[in-house]
């Protein structure tokens, strides 16, 4: 956070870009960094890229948020999305871009997104709920938008130490 790069919008990749090796490099590139730092999800702009990819991988199990169904790691190459339902959900956020924080941001929770596969290939996926939320915050990188812009209360933003020992046990003992 404070590097200008993650404020641009982020240049939409050519088809003819899609699949050469300086592409797939930077996949590479992205995917050793997102199990490096553990992350769900990561976008080309976080690694000095200033184009429209970003990556996602979600392990499957019992979260929080419920049983969260995996999602193999997946190339997003000039996402769009449309919100199917804007009423709000609201989870806690955290980012490889801005270390050792937790924010809590509501977002719509149910969207359809459109976007070019690793392969070339047009693709479409829904999704709710905590998926939502994923794909959104990659997503607003490609915009230049951190999720720390999205806090509407800033109360509610905390050191990870702090959220894990005080915000953490709430939000659990919430209904
Ligand atoms: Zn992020």
């Amino acid at each position: 956070m404070g590097h200008p790069l993650l404020r641009d919008v982020a240049r939409p990749l050519q088809p003819d870009e899609i699949g050469t090796p300086a592409t797939s490099r930077l996949i590479a590139d992205m995917v050793d960094t997102l199990h490096d730092y553990g992350g769900i999800g990561l976008a080309a702009p976080q690694i000095g890229e200033s184009v429209r990819l970003a990556i996602i991988e979600i392990a499957g199990g019992p979260t929080r948020y419920g049983e969260l169904g995996p999602m193999p790691l997946t190339v997003f190459i000039n996402p769009v999305i449309e919100v199917l339902n804007p009423a709000p959900r609201g989870y806690w956020e955290g980012c490889l871009s801005v270390p050792g924080l937790r924010g809590y941001v509501e977002r719509p929770q149910h969207v359809m997104i459109r976007y070019t596969s690793d392969r070339g290939e047009s693709r479409e996926l829904e999704l709710q709920g905590f998926f939502a939320t994923v794909f959104q915050h990659e997503f607003d990188h490609l915009d230049g938008k951190l999720y720390v812009d999205r806090l509407s209360d800033t109360r509610l933003l905390a050191f990870e130490r702090e959220f894990e020992r005080y915000l953490l046990p709430q939000e659990e003992a919430a209904p």
